[in-house]
């Protein structure tokens, strides 16, 4: 890191996208086909073990999401590494309950695909640094933000200096605790769910074969997820005591437990990967746009990983906005107009209100150990068993195709 410099020349952007995580870095990469300027300011150096997005936790990307990836041209980058969900599993563990859900029934070869959050970050992290219409600062971490009629001003400390910049549009992709967020005056409402997932790696006896298990169980959901080779990546949402108990855990006395919480549908549990946990909280915010900013990502809607739609939700504001922006550049219109603002909350709002209130729904319907809930659960996965038309309704919104579907998710091209 080099020493402390007085403040130097502030530059010009159309466009600042602070935070370079899974969202910010996407939407950045989504740019690259516009003559925007846009500057991506990310606070952790990169390839840094603390980056907090590119880390060991498993992505279930929807088809929309893989979709939109392919669209941007991400895909090939990743594609090695991504694994097919041939089916998914949805079951009670202490319960009859049972639901396969087929992607053949949609017409679909599989429902998406799985992939490592640190893959992801390799990925697109090589790419970015091609891109002539970008310029990434990190590490930057943004400490003021400024707006007015005609534009932005935005003061960071890049790598020990102080620096400035300005842009018509500030994009605020920068977590559950936005900076940005908070800096234009969006309050947020937070719940905590009590609630910690342990992640790792395991290996089953038996192959996967593509399925991906979702388990309910009295104490929290758990999901299994197929991974390269016979890995699976396990997302284990507990109690935080019970959390903290299976993270002070030997191997092999962690690998009984997950085991005897999942059964035998894959055979004994033989390998364990490193273990990691997050505690579990939903940040809402009130709105997604401000003058001249849009926040997006966690930063407008950290959700339960329950049905694991955060990421693919974030995914499809950035196709929104990306195709909005697009359009305004078309059409000549300055990118932080509010028109562009307003058109980006009226076709972002109800997607993002029924995403949040379907996984808080979820979460806060498996944790309850109380007998009416677990009819409610039982009675669900019962009717989904029965009606196809239930099956394909919660399907198509797992896989990101509910309400307005933006042109990268239909394969059609941006600009
Ligand atoms: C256990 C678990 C499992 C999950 N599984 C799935 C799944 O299967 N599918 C799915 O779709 N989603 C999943 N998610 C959700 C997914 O991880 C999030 O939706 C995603 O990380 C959101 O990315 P983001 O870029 O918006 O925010 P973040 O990942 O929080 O990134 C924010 C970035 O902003 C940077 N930053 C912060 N402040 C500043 C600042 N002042 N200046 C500059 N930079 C700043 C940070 O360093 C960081 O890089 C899961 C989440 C968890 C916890």
């Amino acid at each position: 890191m080099s020493q402390a410099q007085p403040n130097i020349a502030s530059e010009a952007f159309d466009i600042a996208i602070v935070g370079g995580g899974l969202v910010g870095a996407s939407l950045a990469y989504a740019l690259a086909s516009q003559d925007w300027r846009v500057a991506m300011l990310e606070a952790v150096a990169p390839r840094a073990a603390s980056q907090p997005s590119y880390d060991d936790r498993t992505l279930a990307l929807s088809d929309s999401s893989c979709r939109i990836l392919a669209g941007l041209g991400v895909w090939p980058a990743l594609a090695d590494s991504a694994t097919p969900i041939c089916q998914v599993i949805v079951r009670e563990l202490e319960g009859p309950a049972r639901v396969v859900l087929d992607p053949a029934e949609h017409g679909l070869e599989q429902f998406g695909h799985v992939v490592e959050a640190r893959e992801f970050g390799a990925a697109i992290m090589g790419l970015l640094p091609t891109l002539e219409s970008l310029q990434m600062f990190q590490p930057a971490s943004v400490t003021e933000l400024e707006i007015s009629d005609s534009g932005a001003r935005l003061a960071f400390d890049h790598d020990g200096q102080a620096r400035t910049l300005s842009a018509r549009l500030v994009v605020g992709a920068d977590g559950a605790a936005s900076f940005v967020r908070k800096a234009v005056g969006i309050g947020a409402g937070h719940h905590d769910y009590d609630q910690t997932a342990v992640v790792c790696n395991i290996t089953p006896e038996q192959a996967h074969n593509g399925r991906a298990f979702e388990c309910f169980t009295p104490s929290g959901p758990m999901a299994v997820l197929p991974h390269r080779g016979s890995r699976c990546g396990l997302v284990w949402c507990l109690s935080n005591d019970e959390a903290d108990d299976k993270l002070a855990m030997g191997d092999e006395e962690f690998l009984a437990a997950a085991q005897a919480r999942f059964g035998n549908e894959l055979g004994a549990f033989l390998k364990l990967g490193r273990r990691s946990s997050y505690p579990l909280r939903e940040v809402r915010a009130v709105a997604d746009t401000a003058d001249r900013t849009v926040v997006l990502g966690n930063a407008a809607h950290t959700i339960h990983p329950i049905g694991a739609q955060g990421f693919n939700l974030g995914l499809r504001d950035v196709a929104v906005l990306a195709e909005l922006l697009a359009d305004a550049q078309r059409d000549g219109t300055d990118p932080g107009d509010e028109s562009l603002l307003t058109a980006y909350h009226d076709w972002r709002a109800p997607d993002q209100a029924e995403t949040m209130g379907w996984s808080d729904t979820l979460a806060r319907l498996y944790a309850n150990p109380g007998a009416g809930a677990r009819l409610a659960r039982s009675a669900g996965l019962v009717a989904h068993r029965l009606f196809p038309a239930l099956r394909r309704h919660t399907a198509a919104r797992a896989m990101g195709y509910r309400g307005r579907i933006p042109r990268l998710a239909l394969g059609e091209p941006l600009t």
